[in-house]
């Protein structure tokens, strides 16, 4: 799955580089596909930056965004930060190994302002497309812990962040089961749970929407299981795939690195990125059987 669209305009964006101890390798060599989006509940931006960074907190985030457009970044995207906790999406059971941490600088009872935004838009665009990921995979903290988290709320602009190919919004369709619905969408919460199911889906998709379950939930979250089903039709991408998409992001970010430096990579490098064979043609001096140009 290629990248979409990314933001006309959307300006190049360059973290502040602060760095955090609470991270660790991505388990069994998994690579992103996941990206989860969270408020920091605090005053201070700056002091939810230091808290993610702090040993005793046992907490970290790829990035935090200020409400002044200020985005650090924590943990290297490579990496694997601690900010999903318990929780599933999908197939995926281990989040954190398989997703990049946003925290929003916001208390939840604010809203999030046009700096941020903005900030957040750019993040999100590089992100999605370093590591090809489809825009039904940028979740909220809820989406992954109904019940148990409400983050990031439902003042998040998540229908902006979908008219720019950032996320998704919901089609109605026709009104099916609710909860097994929501199931082959990629909410994994018990059949006993249906409020937290509810609420952390009205967040998102029906922000205000009060009252119990109603047909326009059914219609909206059938529409949502007939457009992305893949989150839980097993494994959200076969192992085959994974791969590729693997290899693909890791011959992107080779190109990516020799376009900056303006010359070729060492060889250990070059190894890594491009693995056995391909390393082996580019250090005999040949051009690699992959595109040039690399997509922006
Ligand atoms: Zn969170």
């Amino acid at each position: 799955m290629g990248p979409r669209a990314i933001p006309r305009g959307a300006r190049r964006l360059t973290p502040l580089w602060h760095p955090s101890d609470n991270f660790g390798p991505r388990r069994d060599g998994a690579v992103p596909d996941i990206v989860v989006l969270h408020y920091t509940a605090m005053a201070s931006a700056e002091g939810a930056r230091d808290w993610l960074c702090h040993p005793d907190s046992g907490v970290s985030a790829h990035y935090v965004i200020g409400r002044r457009g200020s985005v650090w970044q924590l943990v290297r995207e490579d990496m694997r930060a601690w900010h999903a906790g318990l929780g599933a999406w999908g197939s995926v059971g281990e989040v954190n190994s398989r997703s990049i941490g946003i925290e929003i600088a916001n208390t939840g009872a604010e809203p999030f302002p046009e700096p941020q935004m903005t900030a957040l838009e750019a993040l999100l665009a590089g992100i999605l497309q370093r590591w090809c990921i489809p825009p039904e995979r940028v979740i909220g903290h809820s989406d992954m812990t109904p019940g148990r988290k409400i983050d990031p709320g439902p003042r998040l602009d998540w229908a902006r962040l979908a008219r720019r190919g950032l996320a998704i919004s919901a089609r109605p369709a026709a009104p099916g089961d609710f909860h097994a619905d929501a199931h082959r969408v990629g909410y994994r919460v018990e059949a006993g749970r249906q409020d937290a199911l509810l609420a952390a889906f009205r967040d998102r998709f029906r922000p205000g929407a009060r009252g119990p379950l109603d047909e326009t939930d059914r219609s909206l979250m059938a529409g949502l299981a007939a457009t992305y089903p893949a989150a839980c039709t097993g494994p959200p991408f076969s192992e085959t795939s994974s791969r590729q998409r693997r290899r693909a992001c890791l011959r992107r970010e080779y190109f990516r690195r020799r376009e900056a430096r303006g010359a070729a990579l060492s060889a250990s490098l070059v190894q890594k990125y491009l693995g056995g064979e391909l390393a082996h043609s580019a250090k005999r001096g040949q051009r690699p059987p992959l595109p040039l140009r690399v997509p922006r």
